[in-house]
């Protein structure tokens, strides 16, 4: 091939909306019949070499060589769920006998997050911190980041997994990539004026947080060197709209996000034309239950992500519990053959209440608050149970331009009420707090505070 013909062939595979047009663009059947393969050899690999899951088939007669549909995976292969994990990791830590590969193995360590107490410890070989990592780029490359690109980690580098795959992605499309270790807010911002990154990864709400602080000192960043934003660790830019409007404007920036799963991999990285992320059928497979009845739901109903990882050969995760909320479509306008998730996480199974029959999500909520300009990005869903019912109040902050404004706080409260009455059917209690009265958060945002009694929590009770 002649350099002529080179440098067009470059030009051509820049250009491309796809990492990866042919495992992206792959018809069904070839998924299916590619999952099954990856299936099958999972299960001989982890009942060969996992004392965990040796033990978890042998207790229910399960044999590797019993797995010859995706029906028998989905139904004979048992669910599996982090709080199994952890018990056994703090009886015999770090990791006991969930390890499949050898402990000399282990190439990383990180935890989950641990916001609802004991962290689940996640050790991962060099192998699945490539695969893991090449999620993001599927995700980074469908927002039009290239190359030529540089990050910006706005991440203390802690043990958290989340921003340390999407570093394994940037790494892995061969970006400059600088770290925001050690710095506060101010700190973030005077570290991109300076260096000039073309990308900002951040959480979602941390990225608005750092517009606050950037207008406070006089900073433009709409005026930035950042041309893209990339999300993960909470519901981001395709799940609410408005957010995504905030950030966009915020930093004169394409924004973009991605549903991760910590302990399985950067499983979904977000439709360029929005509205959803596409599961990376290459990394996963996965399938969505009925948290009640255990049945699988239909496409285009809402069911419980059940996920399998194929990124995560050290400790594999099998028929594993996401708790999160999903609904999912085939087919999509950008031309991904990936099962889409529409609307990203609609909720999670532990926090989904149902007021008055009507059951209520998270993200329907978070989109109909950030529709109105009078509130900041700061806000809880609080719930609670009273005389026999789930009862969701919203907190919320008006801006800081109201602070001295108490008689427009109830209108606030009033015209929020009315907007979720009309558009979700249920009337939910809405609350104003002093503005920049409730915590901030640099990773994952709390915004779901649970003051019900146990057993009436779905599925942490379980
Ligand atoms: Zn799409």
């Amino acid at each position: 091939m002649t350099s002529a013909q080179l440098s067009t062939l470059g030009k051509a595979s820049r250009e491309s909306k796809f990492w990866n047009q042919y495992t992206e663009t792959m018809p069904r059947d070839k998924i299916d019949a590619l999952h099954l393969h990856r299936l099958q050899g999972l299960v001989h690999y982890v009942y060969e070499r996992s004392p965990f899951y040796r033990k978890k088939f042998d207790s229910i007669g399960l044999k590797p060589e019993d797995i010859r549909t995706l029906e028998d995976y989905k139904r004979k292969v048992p669910l599996s769920d982090k709080s199994e994990f952890i018990d056994l990791q703090l009886a015999d830590p770090p990791y006991g006998p969930t390890l499949a590969l050898p402990l000399e193995f282990v190439a990383h360590h990180a935890e989950t997050s641990g916001t609802s107490g004991k962290p689940l410890s996640l050790p991962f070989s060099m192998y699945d911190t490539v695969r893991y990592g090449e999620s993001w780029v599927y995700g980074f490359w469908g927002l039009g980041i290239r190359p030529s690109d540089s990050f910006y980690f706005a991440f203390g580098w802690g043990n958290f997994a989340g921003f340390w795959s999407a570093y394994w992605g940037a790494r892995r499309l061969g970006c400059r990539v600088i770290s925001g270790g050690g710095l506060d807010t101010k700190g973030h911002i005077n570290a991109i004026m300076r260096l000039r990154p073309t990308v900002l990864i951040s959480t979602p709400t941390f990225a608005l947080r750092m517009a606050t602080v950037a207008a406070e000192m006089g900073v433009d960043l709409a005026s930035s060197s950042v041309k893209y934003t990339y999300h993960a660790g909470e519901p981001g830019p395709t799940a609410l709209p408005a957010m995504r409007e905030a950030i966009e404007k915020a930093w004169g920036a394409k924004a973009g996000e991605l549903l991760g799963v910590a302990e399985v991999d950067a499983m979904a990285p977000g439709c360029p034309n929005g509205d959803g992320v596409h599961l990376n059928e290459m990394n996963c497979f996965a399938w969505s239950m009925d948290p009640d009845t255990g049945a699988e739901v239909a496409d285009g109903q809402i069911g419980e992500n059940i996920v399998t990882g194929f990124a995560s050969t050290t400790q594999p995760l099998l028929n594993y519990r996401t708790h999160d909320l999903v609904r999912r479509r085939s087919g999509c306008s950008c031309g991904r053959t990936w099962t889409k998730f529409e609307g990203t996480v609609l909720g999670r199974t532990d926090f989904m209440v149902t007021v008055r029959g009507t059951n209520v999500y998270q993200t329907a909520v978070e989109n109909l608050i950030g529709q109105l300009p009078e509130i900041s990005n700061s806000y809880e869903l609080v719930l609670t149970r009273e005389e026999d019912n789930d009862v969701m109040t919203v907190r919320f902050e008006p801006v800081k331009a109201l602070a001295d404004r108490r008689d427009a706080w109830d209108d606030i409260a009033k015209r929020l009420s009315d907007r979720i009455h009309a558009a979700l059917h249920v009337r939910l209690r809405t609350v104003s707090v002093p503005p920049e009265s409730l915590p901030r958060y640099e990773l994952k945002t709390k915004r779901i505070i649970d003051e019900r009694p146990k057993g009436f929590r779905r599925a942490l009770d379980r």
